[in-house]
């Protein structure tokens, strides 16, 4: 693509952006209008006009013929701030990825804090900040129904967008699903053992993430579910009695393989994950289905992340050149996760373990079927999740479901619009949305391989060509390539 007018990357407010002869993609209908001028001002699509239209003010025009223009993508589960480091490097890959907004998962009085006041430091080129949620409830400071509902109290007056409950028991999560919809909170994240999906969804729990975890919901899809669930009560993990070094340490290895700290708890987990894939119910899921949909419950299958899980030692992700985007501290402790990975799973269980990956795809897809809300997330902050690359393997693993391109588009566009009750900003290219646009090469309707080919971006009005994405990549992986060695030798020395 050519562009004329000020410099190639540059602000055009005061002026308009006018991308030329571009095919607009309409993320309800998956319908195509060829031929279009859309015109940016302000921040915001001003117009969509014929080819040819008299439009004043140019500061910029870009030629986008035989182009297609989506809205920017949005990647709905991800963990890109944290306190400890700067965001800017993973904030500005999601960006040259096309990504525009971000659903927060983790948050902390520091981060709303941060955010209140302007001073996230994201950087000059990052997706915008959609939603953020307060501390995870967690037995630390929800340990009984009493201290959960005072903690979401908290946390709203705190200006939590949501809830986020990681692993609390059944009654604390329900007094706190209960009061979350009280105080106007969406209710997100983890069933806890013991806690039926199918009461969560009638609690209003609003998003299931990760697909449950999987063998959480699965409980509810097994012909055999009463008694499963049986065995999880009677024989839950022992809380294990460390130091709290070494607990900082487990905690860490919880959350970059939650599958290795199932196993760490539990040498049968997979043991028991098999009985669950060997009692699946397709008319279960089917039931489960129609409850989701008659309450309004989403899904956030965040596949990539449980495939990262699955597939912890595998070359695909061990050895992925996207790697150089990750800094080396944090590439050691993946590696030393997966070394850890492979001495703890038992032979036999690697084909547990593919077929819940299969059954994972087969879910994502009855869920669609069905008709359930569902949105895509890649959850950066897992082990081998690398930033913006994986909301593009979470497009392949969902296309690989079964899912068609145009559901996979909605999925990071326009359901995100309407998840986040922002429809009038956001979803689709018309006018008076944000200017947060893709330009792909490829029509995305027809193929969702098309969503990686991407020739251009514009956020909150301001282009940037392919080239000026690739630079910005180069820049993550330069300013990685040349961290402080001395502090990587540390980092490793407290990873062995
Ligand atoms: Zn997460």
């Amino acid at each position: 693509m050519t562009s004329s007018g000020t410099a190639t990357t540059g602000n055009t407010i005061g002026g308009r952006l006018v991308l030329r002869g571009v095919t607009v993609v309409d993320t309800r209908s998956g319908g195509l209008t060829p031929n279009q001028w859309v015109v940016l001002a302000g921040g915001r699509i001003e117009a969509i006009v014929p080819e040819g239209t008299a439009i004043e003010g140019v500061a910029q025009t870009v030629d986008a013929t035989g182009k297609f223009v989506v809205p920017g993508f949005c990647d709905m589960h991800t963990h890109v701030l944290q306190e400890e480091h700067s965001p800017v490097d993973s904030c500005t890959l999601m960006l040259a990825y096309g990504i525009t907004g971000i659903r927060h998962l983790a948050g902390s009085t520091a981060l709303l804090r941060a955010r209140a006041a302007g001073t996230l430091g994201m950087g000059e080129h990052a997706p915008e900040l959609l939603s953020l949620c307060g501390e995870l409830l967690l037995p630390m400071n929800a340990p009984t129904p009493e201290a959960g509902v005072a903690e979401v109290m908290r946390q709203k007056a705190e200006g939590a967008d949501f809830i986020k409950t990681i692993f609390v028991s059944p009654k604390v999560f329900f007094a706190t699903a209960a009061e979350a919809k009280r105080q106007g909170l969406d209710y997100d994240g983890h069933l806890s053992p013991g806690v039926d999906v199918i009461a969560a969804s009638k609690a209003g729990m609003t998003v299931i993430e990760h697909l449950g975890p999987t063998e959480l919901q699965l409980i509810a899809a097994s012909t055999r579910g009463w008694l499963i669930n049986l065995i999880l009560k009677l024989k839950p993990p022992k809380p294990p009695d460390l130091s709290p070094e070494a607990m900082k340490k487990a905690g860490r290895i919880m959350i970059a393989n939650p599958i290795l700290g199932r196993l760490n708890a539990d040498a049968e987990a997979l043991t028991k994950t098999q009985r669950l894939i060997d009692s699946y119910s397709d008319a279960k899921v089917r039931a489960m289905a129609a409850v989701f949909v008659a309450n309004g419950t989403w899904q956030c299958p965040t596949l990539i992340r449980n495939a990262t899980m699955r597939l912890c030692d595998d070359p695909t992700y061990t050895e992925s050149p996207d790697l150089r985007y990750i800094d080396k501290p944090t590439r050691a402790f993946w590696a030393s996760v997966a070394k850890m990975f492979a001495a703890k799973v038992p032979p036999g269980s690697r084909d547990t373990l593919k077929q819940l990956g299969a059954l994972e795809l087969t879910l994502t897809k009855t869920f669609d079927e069905c008709g359930v809300k569902m949105m895509a997330g890649s959850d950066f902050g897992g082990g081998w999740v690398i930033p913006g690359v994986s909301l593009h393997q979470e497009f392949d693993l969902l296309e690989q479901a079964g899912l068609t391109p145009l559901r996979i588009l909605q999925m990071t566009t326009l359901d995100c619009a309407e998840f986040l009750k922002r429809a009038a900003t956001m979803g689709t290219v018309e006018p008076g949305k944000a200017a947060n646009l893709v330009i792909l090469d490829g029509n995305p309707v027809a193929s969702a391989g098309n969503l990686h080919r991407i020739a251009g971006l514009v956020r909150e009005g301001r282009y940037y060509s392919a080239t000026d994405l690739a630079g910005l990549k180069e820049q993550v992986a330069g300013r990685i390539a040349v961290e402080d060695p001395e502090a990587h030798d540390a980092a490793d020395q407290a990873i062995a």
